[in-house]
């Protein structure tokens, strides 16, 4: 299965190290990288931030699927106040690296978005698909899935099909 990645210019440097994860998670191998920034329709002048379902919603109807969109912009969904990405199961992700301080951290919530454009759902056990409100909570988490999720993954794969 092959995944398009968009990113903005200030989020060029996480490229490899998440096209990585992602191949070796998920055998998602990327296809093409391509330069995308966010859009001014999107953007909430009063917050700040871009309204990551208005970006999502667009990009679903231009790009390749499965998608991901990396922006180094602060994103936000209706209801929160920030989220580190938003996620539309058989299509693709948006990602902001604007709140994560580490590489590792991009990449763990990379997998965690990419999970659930598979067809993963949050989980409680020791797994990457733990939902995190806070840069702490995702620190904590590991970037790996669990057996269940390892097992769900699987099922959803052999069912899915991209263009
Ligand atoms: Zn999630
Ligand atoms: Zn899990």
């Amino acid at each position: 299965m092959r995944l398009s990645i968009f990113h903005d210019a200030r989020s060029r440097g996480v490229l490899s190290a998440v096209s990585a994860a992602l191949e070796k998670t998920y055998g998602l191998e990327t296809r093409e990288t391509l330069e995308k920034a966010p859009l001014d329709k999107a953007l909430n002048t009063r917050r700040g931030q871009f309204n990551a379902s208005i970006l999502l919603s667009t990009l679903a109807k231009e790009a390749h699927r499965p998608f991901l969109w990396i922006l180094s912009s602060d994103i936000y969904v209706k209801g929160m106040n920030f989220v580190f990405g938003v996620a539309l199961f058989g299509v693709g992700a948006v990602l902001s690296t604007y709140r994560l301080d580490s590489l590792d951290l991009v990449r763990k919530e990379a997998i965690h978005e990419m999970g659930h454009v598979l067809g993963l759902s949050h989980c409680e056990n020791e797994c990457v698909m733990q939902f995190s409100n806070s840069v702490a909570e995702a620190k904590m988490k590991p970037s790996k899935l669990c057996s269940k999720c390892k097992n769900k993954l699987e099922k959803m794969l052999s069912s899915l099909s991209f263009d």
